[in-house]
């Protein structure tokens, strides 16, 4: 017998519903996140695009609160390992191991990097993935922001009320206007200074000429993907590392399913997450049957 009918990795939008739902039909349920839960959630202020006006932080407490009232057990640590089991899966954590008979992967998306052979070297000393986190740190300074996506206009949108002067550099996709925010259409291929970052190379995309900006900081919201070194090497992903499911949310491997921004297709929206939680939830649950009181 596993210790759970199902395990869910990962307790944001899309794991946390899924929780609710499994538990919610009265099969045992652990959600295991290693920041306590929310995810991306718990970055975000007024939500756009669903049915009530909401922060982040607002949803994610009813959506684990629905979790836990309907008998999902929380865990609060990293998954390192997932391997298969004679009883469907084996979950490695930092703490301890589980098994289960199917397993939800809702991981999301993790920070990127520039792709530069320097990089380690200025982690935490020029380079960050967190504007709410760092950015008052560089209040009234020049700051620069890597990525094109919602993150890389979002921090753009806050950091331009704190910095002196914010540029924004996308490279391949377009980024929308922001105000008061320089957009420099290119890729950062140099990072200078030491100890700490000192100033950036670019090489844009207009002229192909190296340009070099003066900045203490650069926060790198480019090449976001999902942190699934745990799984199985066989596990299918699409060249941007997002996994790969069927119209029914499984996963290439038996008893393993993927929602959320992590999966390869996904509409990266909270309707979006929820709504592929709950059916991967009772995808997950349909072969165990009806349960015995
Ligand atoms: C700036 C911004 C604004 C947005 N605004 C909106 C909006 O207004 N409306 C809307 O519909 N959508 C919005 N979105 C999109 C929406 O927030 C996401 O699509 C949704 O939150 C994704 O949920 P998720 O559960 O798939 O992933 P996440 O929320 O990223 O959750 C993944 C969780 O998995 C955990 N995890 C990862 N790896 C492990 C591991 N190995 N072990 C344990 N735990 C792990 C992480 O800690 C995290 O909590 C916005 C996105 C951004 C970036």
């Amino acid at each position: 017998m596993p210790d759970w009918d199902v395990v869910i990795i990962g307790g944001g939008a899309a794991g946390l519903t899924a929780a609710a739902t499994v538990a919610g039909a009265g099969r045992s349920c652990l959600v295991i996140d290693r920041m306590g839960g929310g995810g991306e959630l718990m970055n975000l202020g007024p939500l756009q695009d669903l049915e009530e006006d909401l922060t982040g932080p607002d949803l994610m407490a009813r959506l684990l609160d629905a979790a836990i009232t309907a008998g999902a057990e929380p865990g609060i640590t990293a998954v390192t390992a997932l391997t298969p089991d004679p009883t469907g899966w084996r979950i490695g954590t930092d703490d301890e191991n589980h098994t289960a008979r199917a397993v939800i992967l809702a991981i999301g998306l993790a920070p990127g990097t520039l792709g530069l052979d320097s990089e380690t070297a200025f982690d935490g000393q020029g380079l960050s993935h967190c504007a709410a986190c760092d950015g008052p740190l560089y209040r009234g300074e020049p700051v620069v922001i890597a990525g094109a996506g919602r993150w890389a206009q979002q921090e753009a949108r806050d950091l331009a009320t704190i910095a002196s002067h914010v540029t924004l550099v996308t490279q391949g996709e377009p980024a929308p206007a922001v105000e008061c925010v320089a957009v420099i259409q290119g890729r950062i291929a140099a990072l200078h200074g030491s100890p700490g970052l000192d100033a950036i190379t670019i090489h844009t995309e207009a002229t192909g000429e190296p340009q070099r900006l003066p900045t203490n900081i650069v926060f790198v919201q480019t090449g976001r993907r999902p942190a699934a070194d745990f799984a199985p090497a066989t596990l299918a992903r699409d060249p941007d590392g997002r996994l790969i499911t069927d119209a029914a949310l499984r996963c290439n491997l038996p008893g393993l399913f993927a929602v959320g921004d992590c999966r390869s297709g996904s509409p990266r929206t909270l309707a979006g997450a929820m709504d592929e939680g709950r059916r991967a939830a009772l995808a997950a649950i349909a072969p165990l049957g009806k349960r015995s009181e």
